[in-house]
């Protein structure tokens, strides 16, 4: 797709690839009621796996650190090898699309603002299959949270994540797809705020420096600047909501 490269360069220099923070992944593993001492973990769409090293601190198991885009992994390893947690990370660089790990492999799914590149459901059903029984999924979706959202932000929403549901309508699908619910919250504004947009103003501002002239390039982070905007405007209608469900015999 043309413009890829542009939004790679963005995130490559960014702290994370989504919104989120280490207080919500700590909170989100903590609703997890118990799970063996060396558990296996796969985490879906790593990006820079701030939470992939998170989960390997605080579970003291193993994670497969899953993501399509190369140089993410590079840097999620650097990180690993300078927290010493190297030996607990592996890198896998494949599709969401196309794993191809056992059935019953893992003990946790856990997957930060990624989950919908194969779509919720989708992604439910898939991360059942590759969990051992009793397993838990952790999954953070982007979530309407509000029955009075206006209708321009309802319209955004549905043109930016067509599938877009509300809180009770992911709690169905979770139920539909053969899981428990354990707990769910929303992620706070200082996730999307303070640990993403924030850092992503001041990358905009120099590679809008870096690409003018570039109508591409410029035409791309326009849209995230209108996607900042739009945040800060009508945040408080949707966000990211953090679901943590068990695997339920069928
Ligand atoms: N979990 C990270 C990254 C979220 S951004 C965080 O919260 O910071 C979404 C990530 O999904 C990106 O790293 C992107 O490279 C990855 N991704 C997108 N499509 C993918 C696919 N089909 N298979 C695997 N990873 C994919």
């Amino acid at each position: 797709m043309e413009g890829m490269e542009y939004l790679y360069e963005l995130f490559g220099s960014m702290p994370r690839g989504g919104p989120g923070n280490k207080r919500s992944t700590r909170r989100a593993f903590e609703l997890i009621p118990a799970l063996p001492g060396d558990p296996f973990i796969l985490d879906i769409g790593c990006g820079h796996g701030v939470q992939t090293l998170e989960l390997a601190h605080m579970s003291g198991g193993r994670v497969i650190a899953l993501d399509n885009h190369h140089p993410f992994l590079d840097i999620l390893m650097e990180k690993a090898r300078e927290e010493g947690l190297d030996d607990r990370i592996e890198p896998v660089c494949m599709s969401m699309l196309e794993m191809d790990f056992e059935e019953g492999t893992f003990d946790l799914i856990w997957s930060e603002g990624a989950l919908y590149n194969m779509g919720f459901p989708e992604g439910l059903r898939k991360g059942r299959t590759l969990l051992k029984e009793d397993g838990y999924m952790a999954v953070s979706e982007l979530t309407i949270l509000s029955k009075d959202a206006p209708d321009p932000v309802m319209e955004y929403c549905k043109r930016e994540y067509p599938p877009i549901r509300d809180v009770q309508g992911n709690l169905e699908m979770i139920r539909a797809e053969g899981f428990h619910l354990v707990g769910h919250f929303t992620l706070d504004s200082s996730a999307w705020l303070e640990c993403f947009y924030e850092p992503m103003e001041k990358e905009l501002e120099r590679l809008e420096g870096k690409y003018r002239g570039n109508e591409t390039a410029l035409g791309f982070f326009e849209e995230m600047r209108n996607e900042i905007y739009m945040y800060r405007k009508y945040g408080q209608f949707y966000g990211y909501e953090f679901f943590v469900m068990q695997k339920r015999g069928r």
